[in-house]
């Protein structure tokens, strides 16, 4: 599609989308505050949106802090990401339904839900493509996450500031949304008006934006819009040199640091529940003790616990070290071999949100100081 004109939406044209995404039978889903954090949510209206407020991120802190000004996107990212709708923390597979002596299995139903969502950064639109190619990239593509992905209408909005734990420049992923949505904002103020910069990724998102209240972008709009984005790029709160991880990492599987690392790592899994690439799940299954009937559902685990190794005789990572090692070699270094790409998208959530504030981008640099040439 040959890039449009970019326009300028007003207050009134983000509620005037968020209106029209709700009539078009979408389950609009975008950040909100809850619980003293930025989480995502169902939103009906622009003031559902975290007005005034930001986070103020580093290893195992997290704080919402209020804003000086009426920012709807003046935040980085928060501990959920999209992967909890597209790819959901517990989810149905099937079940029974017992019919005389006869016994019948009955699958779930498919997803009926279209989510549109509202303010997906640059790096998680990086996370939802990483993650395509896990579900959707092989031979076995999952039905589920197949419906949900393929009827969800994406609006990016390009990052106005860097948290403290940011380092989507240096995994090449962010902080413009380059591609993978269906409209892009970026958040600006002009002339003293709260206004966002807005550009069209798809047909359907031409065909949404052409029915908002909007002006043509100037030259001017545009280059402050440049402006917000080059900001926030230059403002990263971590950095990690990505180019040589793979041979770094895979070269060093016997570092004392894996030692030292799991010292103080719990093993709690925070690291991978918010990391949005992570994807790892087990199954379990129910017995109905009244009915009899069972079901099986699949939810999230964790390459971090104990049982996600277990097979009989007992776990193949039995010690923290390595299960530490196996999430960062997987995440840094054997992701490119079995996917093509790095497993991380620079979002610091899995410092921010480990309790002590073990941090992925430390681990690398600490072993590249003292690992082999
Ligand atoms: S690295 Fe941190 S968040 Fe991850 S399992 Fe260890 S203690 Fe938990
Ligand atoms: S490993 Fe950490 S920084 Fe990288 S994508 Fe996952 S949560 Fe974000």
């Amino acid at each position: 599609m040959p890039p449009d004109r970019p326009v300028v939406l007003g207050v009134d044209g983000l509620q005037a989308l968020l209106d029209a995404l709700t009539e078009r039978g979408y389950r609009v889903v975008g950040p909100t505050v809850r619980d003293q954090a930025i989480v995502y949510d169902d939103v009906r209206a622009q003031d559902d949106l975290p007005v005034g407020w930001t986070d103020e991120q580093d290893g195992g802190r997290y704080r919402l802090v209020r804003r000086d000004d009426d920012a709807r996107f003046g935040y980085a990212v928060g501990p959920h990401s999209w992967k909890r709708f597209l790819h959901p923390p517990v989810e149905p597979l099937w079940r029974t339904e017992g019919i005389g002596d006869a016994l019948r299995v009955v699958p779930a139903p498919p997803p009926d839900e279209r989510f549109a969502f509202i303010g997906v950064r640059a790096c998680e639109l990086h996370a939802m493509a990483i993650q395509d190619r896990v579900f959707m990239g092989g031979e076995h593509v999952d039905p589920g996450y197949r419906a949900r992905r393929e009827g969800a209408f994406i609006v990016a909005v390009n990052c106005g500031q860097a948290g403290g734990t940011c380092f989507c420049v240096s995994m090449d992923a962010g902080p413009k949304a380059e591609a993978g949505f269906d409209l892009a904002l970026t958040e600006m103020v002009v002339d003293g008006e709260r206004a966002y910069l807005a550009e069209a990724g798809s047909e359907v998102g031409r065909d949404v934006l052409a029915g908002l209240p909007q002006r043509a972008a100037t030259d001017g709009d545009v280059a402050e819009a440049d402006a917000v984005v080059a900001r926030t790029a230059a403002s990263m709160g971590r950095e990690m040199r990505a180019d040589d991880l793979h041979d770094l990492l895979t070269a060093n599987l016997e570092h004392p640091r894996w030692d030292a690392v799991a010292e103080r790592c719990l093993a709690c899994t925070n690291c991978t529940m918010v990391c949005p690439t992570c994807f790892c799940t087990s199954v379990e299954d129910a017995t109905d003790l009244a009915t009899g009937d069972a079901s099986r559902s699949r939810r999230w685990d964790s390459c971090f616990t104990m049982d996600f190794s277990y097979i009989h005789g007992g776990s193949v990572r039995a010690s923290t070290r390595s299960r530490y090692r196996q999430w960062m070699t997987h995440k840094l270094a054997t992701w490119h071999d079995q996917f093509g790409s790095s497993g991380c998208v620079g979002c610091g959530r899995c410092i921010t949100w480990c309790p002590v504030a073990i941090d992925i981008t430390e681990e690398v640099r600490a072993i590249r100081a003292s690992g082999p040439e």
